[in-house]
């Protein structure tokens, strides 16, 4: 049984780093390429991969300990490192098929974020590719009914809402004169735009797009129905068939079909502004067209059977926004279920469990989406799909039929737009033949209302509840130049820490822009930066970004533009 001593290759110009973390112990099975230490200079920090496979023997070095090339880290039995990781012997027995006996290298099913962007990327990678869409237009829910229409329409929100708020620095504009249908062509406008470039490019990389429905055959052979129906032969398929609003179902029974009743799609058509409208469901979507339709002129109830909005964000978040948005509600009710839905002439008469019936002029349903893995004929490959509908990968994207892949919100949780991108150019790269693996350590959520809320990584909450130790420094807006400057002081910036490396590993932030902000947090995480990282890095002042940076010096005692720490 051979033993190897893996020691530090070479490292650069560093002479002494120190051993910030040590990421095995022995006994441990290690593959090849996975991360040892960490090492830490006063210039970046970094990982040491594992020559090989095989068991950790005996560890060399401890946290603490300076290093430099050549340094032994650890003894690693070699008899097993001969045995490829799954993923490496997944690729060995894979080959890329790149075959003429099929009609293109790789076809991806929907033209979502995921979909175009696995297409564009295998494209890139020289595959020939074919792109089917249902729907004439390509850019699937985000573009057309979703992030973007939504995003175009918020905008529109806030400037009224900031016009409104100018009257108190003593400028008045009067009320809002209100255009529906030149708003309207306004969000389609985006929306085309945005279409419209994806069809254009689309063509400048020579991606066949086809449009109709597409369903399985075999593991290699799809059906599409559109205006016609033609057969495909592909080598490797892409699953980006996205997701669909959940139908609200109250003692079995759907709702009534009624115009007044609509989802996240209807909502976004903004036929009018009604008066009065429940929104069923507390979560981001819902409030977020909330918000559009309330500053537009129409007072909001929201009903919601868990104990809080917006769940998963961290409770101290939601309230801050809460309190700004507690004048476009008229009842915030939780734990409450709706037991019944009628479509009377004079309005939408709702009941609720414990609470009186009220008569709304338009519901917006909104209580989550449905992966539509059931949509495609998975059966028929032979691509397992589980009861919710969602289609179960391996790190590359990969299904249980190999040479088939599932990307975006058909693949899991959490359904996010960038998710499904970067999910995109996983599939495209290993369906060519590369070895790109999903490993994002986080994934940022935002909700875009106002204020928004952002968070990445490890939340307090869920540590809390977890009864993970960590560190949290929270820097209020009410301290911040800018915020002050801009009369939107209500927010903070919370960095959460693991308390033994002082290394970021989660952020939360509500504020105006937070979802910008967040940004830089994600990054902080992906690299592993530690709070005099961040603290040290300078951000421009006056910026609501330098929360950030004062945030991590809070953090570390260091920072000046809070009353100093009372020390005990
Ligand atoms: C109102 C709203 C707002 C949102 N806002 C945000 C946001 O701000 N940020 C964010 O990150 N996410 C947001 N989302 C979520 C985001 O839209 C999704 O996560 C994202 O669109 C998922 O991308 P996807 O590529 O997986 O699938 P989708 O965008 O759902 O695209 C799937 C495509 O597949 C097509 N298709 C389905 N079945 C077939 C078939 N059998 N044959 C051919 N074509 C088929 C569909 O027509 C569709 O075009 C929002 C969603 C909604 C509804």
């Amino acid at each position: 049984m051979p033993s190897n001593e893996v020691k530090v290759p070479d490292i650069g110009d560093f002479k002494s780093v120190e051993v910030i973390e040590v990421l095995v112990k022995p006994g441990d099975t290690v593959a090849k390429e996975q991360s040892l230490i960490t090492l830490e200079s006063d210039k970046a920090t970094m990982e040491i991969p594992s020559p090989g496979a095989g068991t950790v023997q005996s560890i060399k070095v401890k946290v603490g300990d300076k290093v430099a090339q050549g340094s032994p880290i650890l003894v690693l039995d070699a008899a097993t490192a001969e045995a490829p990781r799954k993923e490496e012997k997944l690729n060995q027995e894979i080959q890329p098929a790149k075959s003429g006996e099929y009609d293109c290298d790789v076809v991806v099913i929907g033209a979502g974020p995921g979909g175009y962007s696995a297409a564009f990327r295998a494209a890139d990678l020289g595959l020939r590719t074919v792109l089917v869409e249902r729907y004439p237009v390509l850019g699937g829910v985000c573009l057309n009914v979703g992030c973007i229409p939504s995003k175009a329409l918020l905008h529109t929100a806030s400037v009224i809402d900031a016009a409104r708020g100018l009257a108190d620095h003593g400028i008045s504009f009067g009320e809002p004169k209100l255009d529906l249908a030149k708003l309207r062509a306004f969000k389609d406008k985006v929306v085309g735009k945005l279409t419209g470039g994806l069809a254009a490019m689309a063509k400048m990389r020579k991606v066949t797009v086809m449009t109709g429905v597409a369903t399985f055959n075999s593991s290699h052979e799809l059906v599409i129905e559109g205006k016609d129906k033609k057969t495909l032969r592909f080598a490797n398929a892409i699953i980006a068939v996205g997701s669909q609003a959940a139908k609200l179902r109250l003692d079995g029974n759907e709702l009534p079909s009624d115009p007044r009743i609509v989802d996240s799609t209807g909502a976004l058509e903004l036929k009018a502004v009604p008066k009065k409208m429940l929104i069923i469901g507390g979560g981001i979507i819902g409030l977020e067209m909330g918000t559009v339709y309330s500053t537009l002129g129409t007072r909001l109830d929201v009903v919601e059977m868990m104990d809080g909005l917006m769940l998963g964000a961290d409770r101290d978040l939601v309230a801050v926004w809460q309190k700004m948005n507690a004048k476009r509600f008229d009842n915030v009710m939780l734990k409450t279920k709706t037991t019944k839905v009628e479509a009377a002439k004079e309005g939408l008469r709702v009941s609720f469990e414990e609470k009186p019936t009220q008569i709304y002029d338009a519901i917006l349903v909104s209580v989550g989406r449905v992966p539509s893995g059931r949509n495609v004929g998975a059966d028929k490959a032979g691509v397992a799909v589980d009861a919710k509908g969602f289609i179960s990968v391996d790190s590359q994207m990969r299904t249980n039929v190999p040479n088939i892949y599932a990307i975006g919100d058909v693949a899991g949780n959490p359904m996010l737009a960038h998710k499904a991108v970067h999910e995109g150019h996983v599939a495209a790269e290993a369906a060519a033949g590369q070895k790109s693996h999903f490993d994002a350590r986080v994934i940022p959520s935002v909700a875009y209302t106002d204020p928004e809320i952002a968070w990445v990584g490890v939340t307090e909450d869920e540590a809390k509840k977890a009864g993970t130790a960590i560190g949290v420094a929270k820097f209020p807006w009410s301290a911040s130049g800018r915020a002050i400057a801009n009369a939107r002081d209500e927010g903070f910036t919370k960095l959460v820490f693991d308390t033994e490396t002082h290394r970021v590993v989660g952020a939360a932030i509500v504020g105006t822009g937070a979802g910008d902000l967040i940004s830089e947090m994600a990054l902080a995480v992906e690299m592993g930066a530690d709070a005099t990282d961040i603290g040290k890095t300078i951000h421009p002042h006056p910026t609501t970004s330098e929360s950030v940076g004062m945030a991590a010096e809070l953090f570390e005692g260091v920072c000046t533009d809070m009353p100093p720490v009372r020390k005990k």
